[in-house]
C-alpha cells in the first residue's frame, strides 16, 4: 500500500474525515483496527454515516466506542423504499440519543434507484425537516439530480439548513449556488484519478471555508491504490495531498482549514 507522507514536516497535522461508512459490512470486525490506523495517520476526527434503519445501530456503538466520531443517521437514497412504517420514530431515537450527531447520508440519485425517485424526494423533504427541527447538520448525497436538490435546498435554507454536498460531482456553476444557500461541499479521492477535470474545476471554485474533504470508506479508494481495494480513512492523506496541489496550498494549511471547516459543520465549533 502507498501512503502519501508529509515531508519534512515538523507539524502534527489532523485532518477531519467528512464522510465514511465505518459501519459498513466489508469491515466487519476490523473497524476498530481501521480507526487506529486513521488516528495514527493524523485523521482525528471522522464523520460515519449510516445508510437505513439496518445500519444505524453500527454506527451508534461504533460512535460509543470511539470519541473521534461523529455519527450521522439518514435513509440513504438507494434504500427509501426499504424503510419500515416507523423510520421516523428510529430515527428521533438515534438523534435524541446522540445530541451531537448529524442527519445522512441521505439525497438523491437519478441513476441508482431512480425507479423510486418519487420516495427519495418524500424521505428526503421529510428528513431535510427533521434536521431544521433539531438544528443538525445534514449529509447529502446527489447524482445526476440537481435540479430537485437546489429546489429543496432553497425551500430549507430559507430555515437555515445546515447542509454539505459529499463526494460533490456537480459542476463549478452550481458550486456557487450551493454555497450562496449556505453549503459545504466535500471531496473525495476521485481527485486523485486522471481525467478529473469536472472535479477539480469545482474544488478550485470552492471558497475556502466551505470546503471538505472525504474518505467515503469503504468505497472511492484513491488512485496509487490496488483495484478492489476497501478504501479507509488513513487513505485520505493522499486526496488532501491532491487537493493541496489543485488549489496551491500547502498540505499542513488544507488540513488546518479542512478540520476547522468539519468543526464548524458538523459539531457548530470554529
Ligand atoms: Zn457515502
Amino acid at each position: 500500500m502507498h501512503f502519501v507522507r508529509v515531508n519534512n514536516s515538523k507539524e502534527t497535522v489532523r485532518i477531519f474525515d467528512a464522510h465514511a461508512h465505518l459501519q459498513d459490512l466489508r469491515f466487519g470486525s476490523a473497524a476498530m483496527d481501521v480507526i487506529q490506523r486513521a488516528s495514527a495517520a493524523g485523521v482525528s476526527n471522522i464523520s460515519c454515516c449510516g445508510t437505513g434503519e439496518n445500519d444505524w445501530y453500527i454506527v451508534a456503538e461504533i460512535a460509543k466506542k470511539h470519541e473521534c466520531i461523529t455519527p450521522s443517521f439518514g435513509i440513504h437514497p438507494w434504500y427509501v423504499h426499504e424503510r419500515s412504517e416507523k423510520w421516523q420514530k428510529t430515527l428521533a431515537g438515534y438523534l435524541a440519543e446522540f445530541p451531537c450527531s448529524g442527519v445522512g447520508e441521505v439525497g438523491l440519485d437519478g441513476r441508482k434507484n431512480r425507479e423510486h425517485l418519487a420516495e427519495q424526494l418524500e424521505c428526503l423533504d421529510a428528513q431535510m425537516e427533521i434536521a431544521v427541527s433539531l438544528n443538525r447538520p445534514i449529509s447529502l448525497h446527489c447524482l445526476g439530480c440537481w435540479e430537485p436538490l437546489v429546489e429543496l435546498l432553497r425551500k430549507f435554507s430559507r430555515r437555515n439548513l445546515k447542509f454539505m454536498v459529499h463526494s460533490y460531482s456537480g459542476s463549478a456553476e452550481l458550486v456557487k449556488i450551493i454555497c450562496g444557500l449556505g453549503g459545504y461541499l466535500s471531496f473525495s479521492a476521485s481527485i486523485t484519478h486522471r481525467n478529473r477535470k469536472k472535479a477539480i474545476s469545482a474544488l478550485t471554485a470552492v471558497p475556502l471555508d466551505r470546503l471538505l474533504i472525504e474518505s467515503d470508506a469503504p468505497d472511492l479508494p484513491p488512485a496509487s491504490t490496488a483495484p478492489d481495494t476497501v478504501n479507509e480513512p488513513s487513505f485520505i492523506l493522499e486526496t488532501v495531498k491532491a487537493a493541496s496541489f489543485y488549489l496551491d496550498i500547502s498540505f499542513e494549511e488544507l488540513c488546518k482549514i479542512t478540520f476547522d471547516n468539519g468543526q464548524r459543520f458538523f459539531k457548530g465549533e470554529s
